[in-house]
């Protein structure tokens, strides 16, 4: 990925704060500019000339509140009070150094302060888990920028992904929660979208048998694409050979 060519390819988008009215920026991807390769076994999308993860949050420099950018206008009246209280009220504002794009450590700092208020302001747990998910998806893109010559990069890279780990957790807690609580979209899924990111957290964890259940409701439901069956019948010989050792 050449970064120079990284501007021409977002721009910067106004918003006005829920919380503090100031008149703020995000940079965001162009609308049909990233090229789209495949997404990993967890849905960590992957395009050839930008990594789109990096452009999914607002943050106001004025008053600390940050969001995912679809959840970032529709707030509460308690929401607002719980970032007032909870997130403004401590905030240092300050001005916003002018860059061209987002590096990945950028982008971790933004999503850990989505994940910050998204918290505090007592959000739904599909809306948790999913920053959560975005957040162990950038830890993995910045353990895939390492130099693979240097020999720094090894320890660095497992430390990028334990904390990749930790997040995918946390998103695993959220989104069972939500799975059983609120109504599907949840987190931009579908049922069976879900259900295979929560199979594949599953065999993660090592609870194969939970992994397989969730595995035999995708790949039975006649709405499954066949791309998302594909990637269920790859995870599914994985998790066969961790219950079946021998075969
Ligand atoms: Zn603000």
């Amino acid at each position: 990925m050449d970064k120079s060519d990284e501007k021409t390819l977002i721009l910067d988008r106004n918003y006005t704060c829920p919380i503090c009215d100031k008149k703020i920026k995000a940079k965001a991807v162009k609308t049909n500019s990233a090229k789209f390769v495949e997404t990993k076994a967890d849905l960590r999308p992957i395009h050839s000339n930008i990594n789109v993860n990096k452009y999914e949050t607002i943050c106001c420099p004025n008053c600390g509140f940050a969001a995912l950018t679809k959840n970032f206008t529709n707030t509460t009246q308690t929401q607002r009070r719980l970032i007032r209280e909870n997130i403004q009220a401590n905030y240092k504002s300050h001005e916003e150094t002018p860059c061209d794009f987002y590096t990945t450590e950028m982008a971790i700092s933004r999503m850990k302060m989505t994940l910050l208020c998204t918290v505090k302001k007592q959000a739904k747990d599909s809306e948790i888990g999913n920053v959560c998910l975005k957040l162990s998806w950038l830890y993995q893109d910045l353990a895939d920028e390492l130099p693979e010559d240097d020999p720094a990069s090894a320890k660095k890279r497992e430390n990028y992904l334990n904390e990749a780990n930790n997040a995918a957790m946390n998103a695993y807690e959220h989104l069972t929660k939500a799975r059983m609580n609120e109504d599907f979209p949840i987190a931009g899924m579908s049922e069976t979208t879900l259900d295979y990111l929560l199979a594949y957290y599953s065999y993660v964890r090592g609870e194969y048998s939970t992994s397989m259940q969730y595995l035999s409701g995708v790949v039975s439901n006649r709405s499954t694409s066949p791309r998302l069956k594909d990637k269920c019948l790859e995870l599914k010989d994985l998790v066969n050979a961790k219950l079946h050792p021998s075969e």
